[in-house]
């Protein structure tokens, strides 16, 4: 049985009490592209903008004091919720993409030469892949990836074994991945490239939504994520970085906010963390995405990664019956409530096509994980992916729909060029 009362928890969340386009209830399964947003976040959100909105750090008034000590509490609320020891380690940024870019920019371009190696996961998502190569680019180091086996597993053995024969500078990977669901040991492979002297950035975007953060547990040096996976807004994210790390990297963007002093010369960077937030900060977003880490706070992370691993197990177990469906992922005992798939014979846009006529909403492409697909050999998957809002119901609705779709397309045999999709 569940930790949670999905039902209480239902009426939360306005657009999951609507109807699909096909006029059925709404089954929403595409959370790992983004989640959907309580009122209590909606409210926050529109209470800043109807009462006390106006920019921050930069006016005496009084509305200027209100969101500037708001958007202060939403970054102490964000620290604790990651467990980060201090407010000057939480720099808010855009969104996951945005945080690592400027760790590639900053860190990267002061600390990588030719000849260092980046290591990385074959799972990870373009958003840790493509600020590398561009790295790779400018300054001539080597990105080199772990590959997954045939149970789509990486295991401590690989990591320690790519550790020892490359000696990275770098080692950047997803805590969870995308598109296989898998979630990976953090603390073990830390310390595995701590070892060696490496530095440690994870990727948290897909475990940020359900498990609870620890950064000083964790060990890392850098950890990032985005807002709306966790059901908070869109255009903010974190990038959580080890204060004397942080301390020792220039800034990335320049502009108002980030200065100490500017002369006709040069200038003087701010201390942390304003010194990477140039220009006008996210402020309605950072006081929605405290809102939306204290919902989930509330729900309880542990309660929240229970209930969509029975969710997840459920659907993989479904999935594995029906046939000529191909389950891309390890066993339910190795990830969350992340399930992509292959039907036979159906390309993965037609399945998401018909779901959609379901109500069922599901992602369908490459998830931004290419080199993965090359490698597992397949162009595009089906992904499901729920979370703690969704019900078991709703697995089973998900699954009758899946078992339909051969049935279906095997009369016409209509295949559906890839497009680019996002994740
Ligand atoms: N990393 C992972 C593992 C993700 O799942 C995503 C979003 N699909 C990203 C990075 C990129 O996040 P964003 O688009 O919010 O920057």
């Amino acid at each position: 049985t569940s930790p949670l009362d999905v039902a209480k928890i239902r009426d939360d969340f306005p657009i999951l009490n609507t109807q699909s386009a096909s006029g059925r209830p709404l089954v929403y399964f595409d959370n790992a592209a983004t989640t959907q947003r309580p009122n209590a976040v909606i409210d926050a959100m529109s209470r800043c903008y109807r009462e006390y909105y106006s920019n921050v750090h930069r006016g005496i008034h009084t509305l200027s004091e209100a969101s500037t000590g708001a958007y202060e509490n939403a970054r102490a609320t964000v620290a604790s919720f990651m467990n980060a020891s201090t407010t000057s380690e939480v720099v808010f940024a855009a969104g996951t993409t945005a945080a690592i870019n400027t760790v590639a920019r900053s860190w990267g371009d002061q600390n990588l030469s030719s000849g260092d190696v980046i290591l990385l996961l074959i799972s990870e998502h373009h958003a840790n892949i493509v600020p590398w190569h561009q790295l790779a680019e400018r300054v001539g180091c080597r990105v080199e990836f772990i590959a997954i086996n045939d149970d789509f597993l990486i295991d401590d053995e690989a990591v320690a074994s790519a550790i020892q024969t490359h000696q990275p500078k770098l080692f950047a990977f997803g805590a969870a991945s995308n598109t296989l669901g898998t979630e990976y040991p953090v603390k073990r492979w830390t310390q595995l490239a701590h070892d060696v002297g490496a530095t440690v950035l994870i990727d948290a975007a897909q475990a940020a939504p359900h498990w609870q953060l620890d950064v000083q547990d964790w060990g890392a040096d850098f950890v990032v994520f985005s807002g709306h996976k966790v059901c908070g807004p869109t255009g903010i994210g974190v990038l959580w970085g080890r204060e004397s790390l942080l301390d020792s990297m220039p800034p990335f963007l320049g502009g108002g906010g980030m200065i100490d002093t500017v002369t006709t010369d040069g200038f003087t960077s701010h201390s942390l963390p304003e010194k990477f937030e140039a220009g006008t900060p996210p402020i309605v977003e950072a006081i929605g995405l405290e809102a939306a880490v204290k919902y989930l706070l509330q729900i309880g992370m542990d309660n929240i990664h229970a209930h969509e691993r029975q969710l997840g197990s459920r659907a993989d177990a479904g999935l594995r019956e029906i046939a000529g469906v191909r389950v891309i992922g390890p066993t339910p005992k190795h990830k969350g409530g992340i399930n992509s798939f292959v039907v036979e014979g159906v390309h993965a846009h037609d399945v998401s096509q018909f779901l959609d006529g379901q109500g069922v909403a599901v992602r369908a492409g490459h998830h931004c994980t290419m080199p993965l697909h090359n490698a597992i050999g397949v162009s595009a998957t089906s992904r499901a992916s729920c979370y703690f809002y969704n019900t078991i119901d709703e697995v089973d609705v998900f699954l009758q729909a899946v078992s339909d779709v051969r049935d279906r397309f095997a009369k016409t045999g209509r295949r559906r060029r890839s497009r680019e999709s996002r994740s």
